[in-house]
């Protein structure tokens, strides 16, 4: 298949109301031009320094989204043109984006990464965490940040049955926390889960291998 074939293929699946985060990473920017041409615009990328390299030649309405791990040191260089940092796994994280959205006098987007899969490999807050940083952020702390929703990863198995209790943890979150403040976005679901995830209330899934191919790593 093709990436355009891919690409309708996937666009075909998602209801309305899911947006497409199209995840490029470790893929060249003359693929990721591909498929902005046929008119795609939010990219996620999982390393800065990928990022960076992409960024400058690629057209500047491209949507990025951080989807990785992201070093607080590593804030100040993306901080002027990201679109949506989707992993924010730490307070400490959010203090610094917050620093740099200020001196680059912009607010910055971000997702708070919740660990929602039993495998212990995964980064991210846990529900009381991300309740705890939603209080503070809702009473004055990081006013150069706006909190849009949560993002989470369920593990990577076989049972439908697991996938589906992870992604209800993070749903339920997302209510929770959207009586105190509605919430934009919820984003779960990948190229192995995402019609799952989109059951499960998902509205933003990030698909990388399925318009891409698979990754050689
Ligand atoms: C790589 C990655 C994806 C996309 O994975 P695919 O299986 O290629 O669709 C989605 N989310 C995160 C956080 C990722 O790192």
């Amino acid at each position: 298949m093709s990436i355009e074939n891919n690409y309708q293929y996937i666009l075909s699946q998602l209801p309305q109301n899911v947006k497409l985060v199209a995840v490029s990473k470790t893929n060249p920017a003359k693929k990721i031009k591909e498929v902005y041409d046929l008119g795609q615009r939010a990219f996620g990328e999982n390393k800065v320094q990928e990022l960076l390299e992409k960024q400058p030649v690629l057209p500047n309405d491209v949507e990025w989204h951080l989807i990785g791990h992201l070093q607080t040191n590593k804030v100040k260089y993306i901080a002027g043109f990201i679109a949506m940092i989707e992993s924010i796994d730490s307070e400490k994280l959010l203090r610094e984006i917050d620093k740099e959205a200020l001196k680059n006098d912009r607010k910055i987007n971000v997702l708070l990464q919740v660990k929602i899969a039993k495998e212990d490999t995964k980064f991210g807050l846990t529900t009381d965490e991300a309740t705890d940083i939603f209080n503070k952020y809702l009473n004055g702390n990081y006013p150069n940040i706006e909190i849009k929703g949560l993002m989470g990863m369920a593990s990577f198995v076989d049972d439908e049955t697991q996938i589906r209790e992870e992604f209800n943890v993070l749903k339920q979150l997302f209510d929770k926390l959207s009586e105190l403040k509605p919430l934009e976005t919820l984003s779960m679901g990948m190229s192995g889960d995402f019609p799952l995830a989109i059951e499960c209330g998902s509205n933003s899934v990030r698909v990388g291998s399925a318009i891409f191919g698979e990754r050689n790593y």
